[in-house]
């Protein structure tokens, strides 16, 4: 395993950031918890403490949301054009560009990812992502609609929709992707005129803070974003259930969003968008250039160590290249350098924390035990910081745990197929629906399978393509609703019909 950069040191920009107990952005004033408590925030690389982060709790949601509703109701927000809430954005995304480094560092330390790859990914897709919605402002627009009222007759109407602002928005975000996932839910509140309640995840509050601060830097009114870190049993359960807040939009586990759509039927039945879990199958045909296919392969479980949602976590490939496939992705698997994120060598770092080092390997051993075997990998590395091999299964039957749920780690079942047709049962097999792909020189094939395949992304020789323009989300148990493209602005905005007798 690379090593040297567990003797990092954050320069002075980063060390005033992390040496003092981060306060939360409520009303634009960094506030402590109004407990007095905080939490600690640690290093998965190194299991060390890296910075202690204001724990928020019910009472602070509290506080947020009225701060969140006096913004969307008075002061200067509601009455800011359409093109100053796009130049906001605008702004944001300069900012954030302009301290790239420091933001790709900051996700690295909080959440172990290699820094190549959050200065490459993670940071610059939540620039562009802002840039695209401050892009929206300016166009939101409803529809004149020709009317015929039977009861009238003679009468005339002139009939109209207006989208606004669907109001206060809950917005609670995982740590795979902690930065981006900000972006994913702030950026469409902002183009449409909402205002913000953010809870980040425990494990990485780091970035979505450090955002805050950029926020009051470009100017935004107090109020229209508020970033309370916490626990998503207190803080965010609170914010989930409370019964001002209009909309709360959810990135996380399944077994999370079902009780998020509970809280929110329990208390005001606000609106609820979810982006959940996934079991992405990834078919590879014979037929398919398996130079890049098979490096494909491995980048669409290997990526971000397999702590994507869309993570191609089911590996079907033709029996007549089987073998080869499985020997090229575990050759690839092979090659992967662990090692700290802050490591330039590195191209896989620790899993985020303890809890999921612990779930990960136990999924490796419930499919050791319901007799799949490793071709690679099969246990932690090293005995310091989160780490597992890139591991590969074979021998799986679709009944398997590690067939059927979502592990969430560096871990995919190579599944061999015959029947062509055949596949598309296999591959809608789950209770999942985020993504899927296919490898094939075959396009009419490739065409069809997309139609087929039940899932909000279909990824044709390629995986793991993003773009703020394409709408992201899941069939079935993946979610409810779209993050990015204009899908996203639907879900943050009411349509109203105006009608006048003329
Ligand atoms: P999680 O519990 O679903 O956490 C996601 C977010 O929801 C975090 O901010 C979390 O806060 C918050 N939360 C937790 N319980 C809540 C509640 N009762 N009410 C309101 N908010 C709540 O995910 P996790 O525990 O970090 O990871 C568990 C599994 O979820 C993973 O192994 C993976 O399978 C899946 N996952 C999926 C995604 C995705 O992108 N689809 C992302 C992350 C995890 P805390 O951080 O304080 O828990
Ligand atoms: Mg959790």
């Amino acid at each position: 395993m690379a090593s040297s950069a567990d003797t990092f040191k954050p320069g002075p920009k980063l060390n005033r950031f992390l040496s003092r107990p981060r306060p939360m952005l409520i009303g634009g004033k960094w506030v402590l918890a109004q407990s007095g408590k905080t939490f600690e925030v640690l290093n998965p690389a190194t299991e060390e403490p890296l910075a202690a982060v204001a724990e928020g709790d019910r009472e602070d949601i509290e506080l947020a949301v009225r701060a969140a509703r006096r913004a969307f109701e008075s002061g200067p927000w509601p009455r800011i054009t359409p093109s100053e809430r796009g130049k906001l954005l605008w702004k944001l995304a300069d900012l954030l560009e302009q301290n790239l480094e420091e933001f790709a560092t900051l996700e690295t330390l909080d959440n172990g990812k290699p820094l190549t790859v959050a200065r490459v990914a993670d940071v610059p897709l939540a620039v562009d992502l802002f840039r695209y919605m401050a892009g929206w402002a300016t166009k939101i627009e409803g529809n004149t609609i020709p009317i015929s009222v039977p009861y009238a007759p003679g009468a005339e109407f002139f009939s109209y929709t207006l989208r606004e602002p669907v109001g206060v928005v809950g917005q609670i975000i995982p740590w795979n992707f902690p930065l981006l996932m900000a972006a994913w839910k702030i950026g469409p509140a902002l183009a449409t005129g909402c205002t913000v309640v953010l809870k980040p995840a425990e494990q990485t509050p780091l970035s979505a803070l450090r955002l805050g601060e950029l926020i009051l830097e470009a100017s935004y009114p107090p109020g229209v974003v508020n970033i309370v870190p916490g626990f998503g049993e207190t803080a965010g359960a609170a914010l989930a259930a409370h019964p001002d807040v209009d909309k709360v939009a959810f990135t996380g586990s399944t077994e999370v969003g079902k009780q998020i759509v509970k809280a929110a039927g329990a208390s005001n039945l606000k609106k609820v968008t979810l982006e959940l879990g996934g079991k992405s199958p990834n078919i590879v045909y014979g037929d398919a250039d398996l130079k890049t296919a098979i490096p494909g392969a491995a980048s669409a479980i290997f990526f971000n160590h397999g702590q994507c949602c869309c993570a191609g976590s089911r590996l079907y490939a033709e029996k007549n290249v089987f073998d080869k496939v499985v020997e090229g992705v575990a050759a690839e698997a092979k090659k992967i350098r662990l090692g700290p994120g802050m490591n330039p060598k590195t191209e896989m770092g620790p899993l985020v924390s303890q809890e999921q080092l612990t779930r990960v390997c136990s999924y490796i051993e419930s499919g050791l035990a319901e007799g799949a075997k490793t071709v690679v990998g099969g246990k932690r590395a090293g005995n310091r910081g989160y780490f597992v091999e890139p591991t590969i299964f074979v021998n799986t039957r679709p009944t398997m745990k590690v067939i059927r749920e979502e592990i969430f780690g560096p871990v995919v079942a190579a599944i061999p197929f015959s029947d062509p047709e055949e596949i598309v049962s296999s591959a809608n097999n789950t209770v999942y629906g985020l993504a899927a792909a296919v490898w094939t020189r075959d396009v009419s094939k490739a065409h069809r399978l997309a139609r087929q395949l039940r899932a909000g992304t279909v990824w044709i020789n390629c995986f793991n393509i993003f773009d703020a323009a394409l709408p992201f989300g899941g069939y079935k148990q993946s979610g409810w609703g779209r993050e990015m493209g204009h899908a996203a602005l639907e879900l943050y905005t009411e349509v109203k019909a105006v009608t006048v007798r003329l």
